[in-house]
């Protein structure tokens, strides 16, 4: 009995002991991370309200790469998603800064949904000795015309290339023909198509720079559709007679329109050139305009060799030839629809297309309809 006694009593103590110890220890430990949890980092006075009126993207991270404040822009960009910095590259950034202090720039990818991801050019600082401060710039706009600026550069020389090529060909041809009248006559008049092919493509390729600096024209007047159309029948008129294609046109009532009158000539000239070059002999090309609720259609159609469904979307494109062996021969230089679509753009419009191969195309540009009495008063 008595030992049985001895072993409770111990059995008791060790308890008690070995609860007291969990306590002490415990208690210990809660000392030992409770001034971390409470001291929480903090923004400088005025950092936030700063943050807060930023019209681009900053986010403000705490040592353990937590959101603490961002700008709405850097929501918006993506680059803050449920409280996180965003992406993980981005996070590696500032975690570099962290360790060093020293300030970095880098260009991160932000993936979004559904669509190619953004290129995002980030700068990490830090802010105090816990936060550091990222500044984000969304750059794919920027990129994406950048890389639309060197294409172009890079096709203007190679298209330039071409006929200059073929210029010095025709020269030395000429040099070396001069016993043969009849030849140098030939090579001559060749030269002649080059030197007006590259004349075309030069200024082609000005009329296309100037649409694309100015976003919306500023030379804006009012026109007489009728008179526009008029004018770019007239300008394809000898080719149509060569090819003995009639060439007619019809207006629905008084229209008019309130544009660049010389980019609304070039526009609508390409277009019936276009048509004419791409008809057979003895065919037709209507030109129309009407007025369709508050805009006023120029229809342009014909029964040439049409385009296939695959090529339709592409046709717009600078540079861009269906056929590049038939272009050669009919002088095109692939610049024509695309001045047209900028035109359409530039001047509140658009440009659509149908056509079907073997049986003929319509084009036709959509602008806003102007209303001389209605439209001036305002
Ligand atoms: P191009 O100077 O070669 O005519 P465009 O930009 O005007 O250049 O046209 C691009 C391509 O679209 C042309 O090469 C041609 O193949 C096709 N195209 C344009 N208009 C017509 C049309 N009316 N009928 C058939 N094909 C056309």
């Amino acid at each position: 009995m008595d030992t049985e006694v001895a072993w409770v009593l111990s059995g008791a103590v060790g308890l008690v002991l070995g609860a007291a110890i969990t306590f002490i220890w415990k208690a210990d430990e809660k000392r030992q991370i409770e001034p971390e949890a409470v001291e929480a980092p903090l923004v400088p006075p005025g950092a936030e309200a700063v943050l807060r009126s930023l019209a681009s993207s900053a986010v403000i991270v705490d040592t353990d790469d937590e959101v603490v404040q961002a700008s709405a822009p850097a929501v918006a960009l993506g680059i803050v998603r449920e409280g996180e910095l965003h992406p993980e590259s981005l996070v590696e950034l500032v975690r570099q800064v962290r360790r060093d202090g020293q300030i970095r720039e880098a260009d991160v990818e932000v993936p979004i949904k559904r669509s190619a991801p953004l290129q995002v050019h980030a700068r990490v600082a830090p802010l105090t000795s816990r936060l550091m401060l990222v500044l984000a710039e969304d750059r794919t706009q920027a990129q994406r015309l950048d890389m639309i600026r060197r294409d172009f550069v890079a096709n203007v020389s190679h298209e330039l290339k071409t006929p200059i090529g073929a210029i010095k060909l025709l020269a030395e041809a000429v040099g070396e023909a001069t016993d043969d009248p009849e030849a140098v006559t030939r090579f001559s008049g060749r030269m002649g198509d080059e030197a007006e092919r590259l004349t075309r493509l030069v200024q082609q390729i000005i009329d296309l720079s100037r649409l694309q600096a100015d976003t919306l024209s500023e030379d804006a007047v009012t026109i007489k559709v009728g008179e526009l159309v008029a004018e770019a029948c007239e300008h394809s008129m000898t080719e149509a007679e060569s090819k003995a294609i009639s060439l007619r046109s019809s207006i629905d009532g008084d229209l008019f329109v309130h544009g660049d009158r010389a980019q609304l000539h070039a526009a609508v000239s390409n277009l019936v050139e276009n048509a004419v070059t791409y008809s057979p002999e003895q065919s037709r090309v209507a030109v129309s305009a009407k007025r369709v609720e508050d805009d006023v259609k120029i229809t342009v159609s014909d029964n040439g060799v049409g385009i296939p469904a695959s090529e339709l979307e592409r046709i717009f494109e600078r540079f861009y030839r269906v056929d590049p062996a038939r272009a050669r021969s009919t002088g095109g230089t692939g610049l024509g629809l695309s001045i047209v679509k900028h035109v359409a753009a530039s001047n509140g419009g658009s440009v659509e297309v149908w056509s079907e191969p073997g049986l003929g195309s319509t084009f036709t540009l959509v602008l806003p309809a102007f209303d001389p009495e209605i439209d001036e008063e305002k």
